[in-house]
């Protein structure tokens, strides 16, 4: 069996792995010239720590990890507001989390794909003709003219797909506007370096704020996110930066005075990706191409590595592709719906929108240092651990979902 993937993120590396050790011949397809470097930080955990645990790629990732102890509100002048205790977050969890850069995600999936997986940069897929008759293959062509023919091509490319315009039309279909602006990039500065000790740093402010933390390296990661309900890219994405957090105070312009240029910086809307369907004929989608929950969630990356291993072992098991795709299905689209809904709900927690939403959250947050609280409100944010990876992607496809927020 044969499958091209499309996009060598977490979704499309984490897939290769799995349909190589499966003994499936594999050609990935990623349009940028080399694994990307450029990042930001991802706490890792759930289901997808389960399939990273699963495909032998834990230990690395732990090596590669940097733990944080504290979410650290701070004011204009540094001063801490209020606080959140990550070790109460790992703790339930079960120890199960890691803070880690995404590339480093990448880098420790790619480390693990062994077998027959061709890995091909700087290409893209330019055309896509899938009759859908049972035994006809898919049959593509690549940017660099070559033809290639496969059982299955999964759409990996992220929450911009290709793939998914090709097939199922138009973004405008299926991208929901959260009703924010993402930018995160990575700078040199040793002495916010040390002034973060292990904590992620954030401003406790609303409308806008932008959150530091320090990377095992000696970098520093600055993740940025502001409202507006206009999901339209500036041309000037740093000028953009300057103007809408100059004025947030504390060691923000350090941070704007030290923006790489526009091609290192990640700058999209938020969004969320919503289709009736997942799959056509010999062709599917996942991760953010089809399931993006958005930062909000906090759990994209981990449900991109979770449900490769969900779809390889659906491949594996269901007796055919379009059985598998239908079965991937079923089980993988309730437990992203939930994420999303998840993650809308939790929006005005992660950024309030006026001072009265700031106070909330400051209240809230100073809760969680009451004994007892602070299991509850990781558990509402991480939801409930329980359904083990395994038992959704090998399991009976009913009846699978007890216990999923
Ligand atoms: C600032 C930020 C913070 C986040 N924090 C967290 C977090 O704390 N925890 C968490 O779990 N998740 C987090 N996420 C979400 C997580 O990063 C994504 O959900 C995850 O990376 C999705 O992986 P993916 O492989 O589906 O897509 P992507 O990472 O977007 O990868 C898609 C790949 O496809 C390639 N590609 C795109 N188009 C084409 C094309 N036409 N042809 C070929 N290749 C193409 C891209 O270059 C890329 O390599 C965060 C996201 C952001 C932006």
């Amino acid at each position: 069996m044969k499958a091209v993937i499309c996009g060598a993120g977490i979704a499309g590396l984490g897939l290769a792995q799995r349909l190589g050790a499966q003994g499936w011949r594999v050609v990935v397809v990623e349009k940028a010239p080399a694994p990307r470097e450029q990042g930001y930080m991802i706490d890792f955990w759930g289901l997808g720590y389960d399939a990273a645990e699963l495909m032998g790629a834990l230990p690395r990732l732990k090596e590669l990890s940097h733990p944080v102890r504290e979410w650290t509100y701070v004011n204009a002048s540094g001063v801490r507001v209020a606080g959140l205790d990550q070790r109460g977050f790992s703790k339930a969890m079960r120890g199960r989390l890691l803070t880690v850069l995404r590339p480093h995600i990448e880098l420790a999936v790619r480390e693990r794909i062994a077998g027959d997986v061709d890995l091909r940069y700087g290409r893209t897929i330019a055309s896509v003709d899938d009759t859908g008759e049972a035994g006809s293959p898919v049959r593509l062509t690549l940017s660099d003219g070559t033809a290639e023919q496969a059982d299955l091509l999964v759409g990996a490319d992220g929450v911009h797909s290709a793939v998914r315009g090709m097939i199922f039309g138009p973004e405008r279909r299926h991208l929901r506007h959260l009703g924010f602006h993402m930018a995160a990039w990575l700078f040199e500065d040793p002495e916010v370096h040390r002034l973060l000790a292990g904590r992620f740093c954030c401003t406790d402010s609303y409308g806008r704020q932008l959150g530091v933390y320090g990377v095992a390296d000696g970098r520093v990661a600055a993740f940025a996110v502001h409202r507006t309900g206009d999901p339209s890219l500036p041309a000037d994405v740093r000028r953009t930066l300057r103007e809408e957090y100059g004025s947030l105070g504390w060691i923000v312009p350090r941070a704007l005075d030290r923006l790489p240029t526009a091609r290192d910086v990640y700058y999209d809307q938020m969004a969320q990706i919503e289709l009736p369907r997942w799959s056509r004929g010999r062709v599917t989608l996942l991760g953010d191409a089809c399931a993006a929950v958005s930062p909000l969630a906090g759990q994209g990356a981990s449900l991109a590595l979770a449900g490769g291993h969900l779809l390889a072992r659906r491949l594996e098991t269901a007796g055919g592709v379009q059985a598998a795709l239908a079965a991937y299905e079923r089980v993988w689209r309730p437990i992203v719906a939930s994420r999303q809904r998840g993650a809308r709900r939790g929006a005005a927690w992660f950024l309030p929108a006026s001072p009265a939403g700031l106070l909330v959250r400051r209240a809230g947050i100073r809760l969680t240092a009451l004994p007892g609280v602070s299991g509850l409100v990781s558990a509402a944010l991480g939801g409930r651990p329980g359904v083990p990876l395994t038992r959704l992607a090998d399991g009976p496809e009913t009846g699978t979902l007890d216990g999923v927020q």
